[in-house]
């Protein structure tokens, strides 16, 4: 046992003073108020947090600006740049990330090797392989799969392989050469089927999509989350309100694109529909803040200079320049971003909740940038930082 004594403690149940006891040999918190128990820490002018739980990242990437090389790469290659990508991501305080995508077995085996401590990281959920039509978005990495029987075939190879979420593109992309961002790919019937085959197994879903037609034919099928969404309209925003869909941002990704451009080595194409889409970006916040839509943290880590770890700190400050306040941007990425993952026991500072920690100098419900105020970080009462 220990306590971080003299806490601020700040979550999506609001900040208070305590302290905070952790069973180092469970991983949890034992209790959060008057209690000491252990060795003490003094935190005392400190913030505790709950971790932060990045809902999308790309393990195999590693931030650079064109993606084309990644193909002539050996898949080993992608799971050693892997191992330190997870060790990054968890210093800056991200204690979960969610692959949305990676060759093979290359995710859900990170996942089981920083389970059983063969390398230090964030506790990681996977998606396997995208499911994607031939030729679509991202189909380099992905699974090809056409009609509905094929692509509930696809869905559940992933499902075999240990899925935590099955994820499909239902439209066109900005790194995919000839893709076209906001056009339907998947249809209706074929996320419906993908859908069908992961519900079967209480597995949520998630679709990329930019374009509202594929926005809405996803949200039409049912999927769990909906990842970018970057030209959501009023009645994609409603529909997803409606069905308790979440929505993944991921500003990031875009805005590393536009702000690097073609100087920094970016395939121009890529350029330009990064620049598409960043200005239709606000309104698809409005709408999606007027309807209110369910919004869940997540960065497209290692898309180009898209880095792992710090730019989940980024990400938290744009959620707040698009309109949430800090409390709410903190609230995506803990509880909210937990929900969306399944994850019942992650995102708050409270008894019985694993203790994925972060000290910070600054209250992150004042100031989003206070997630850059790291002192300490703990993944599931061990402290790493
Ligand atoms: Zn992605």
């Amino acid at each position: 046992m220990f306590t971080l004594t003299g806490a601020r403690v700040v979550d999506a149940d609001g900040s208070r003073d305590a302290n905070v006891v952790v069973d180092e040999s469970t991983g949890r918190i034992v209790s959060v108020g008057d209690d000491v128990d252990g060795e003490t820490r003094d935190v005392s002018g400190l913030v505790v947090a709950p971790g932060l739980v990045d809902s999308h990242v790309h393990l195999m990437m590693d931030s650079r600006p064109d993606v084309a090389s990644y193909r002539t790469e050996p898949v080993e290659r992608a799971c050693y740049r892997a191992t330190a990508s997870l060790r990054e991501t968890l210093e800056a305080g991200v204690t979960t990330v969610r692959d949305l995508g990676s060759p093979g077995d290359l995710a859900t085996s990170a996942k089981a090797a920083v389970a059983d401590g063969d390398v230090p990281g964030p506790r990681v959920l996977a998606a396997g392989e995208n499911v994607v039509m031939t030729g679509g978005h991202g189909h380099w990495f992905g699974r090809e799969a056409d009609g509905p029987d094929e692509v509930r075939k696809a869905a559940r190879e992933q499902l075999k392989r240990g899925a935590d979420v099955v994820k499909c593109m239902a439209t066109g992309g900005v790194l995919t050469e000839g893709a076209v961002t906001g056009a339907p790919e998947l249809t209706e019937d074929e996320i419906r089927a993908l859908v069908d085959a992961a519900s079967a197994k209480g597995v949520p879903t998630a679709a990329h999509a930019h374009g509202e037609e594929g926005i809405k034919n996803a949200a039409r099928a049912g999927i769990t989350s909906i990842e970018h969404g970057m030209f959501m309209d009023e009645e994609a925003a409603h529909l997803l309100a409606e069905n308790g869909t979440y929505w993944v941002p991921t500003a990031s990704a875009v805005l590393e694109i536009v702000e690097h451009g073609i100087d920094a080595g970016i395939p121009e194409e890529a350029v330009a529909k990064a620049e598409d889409a960043a200005e239709r970006f606000e309104v698809a916040w409005e709408h999606a803040l007027d309807a209110g839509v369910k919004i869940a943290m997540g960065t497209d880590a290692g898309t180009p200079f898209n880095e792992h770890g710090q730019n989940a700190l980024r990400e938290m400050e744009l959620m707040v320049d698009y309109g949430l306040s800090p409390a709410e941007a903190l609230d995506a990425a803990t509880v909210t971003a937990a929900d969306l993952l399944g994850l019942d026991d992650v995102g708050k500072v409270a008894d019985g909740y694993v203790a994925d920690l972060v000290v910070l100098a600054d209250d992150p419900s004042d100031d989003a940038s206070a997630w850059r105020t790291t002192e300490q970080v703990y993944r599931a009462g061990s402290q790493v930082v």
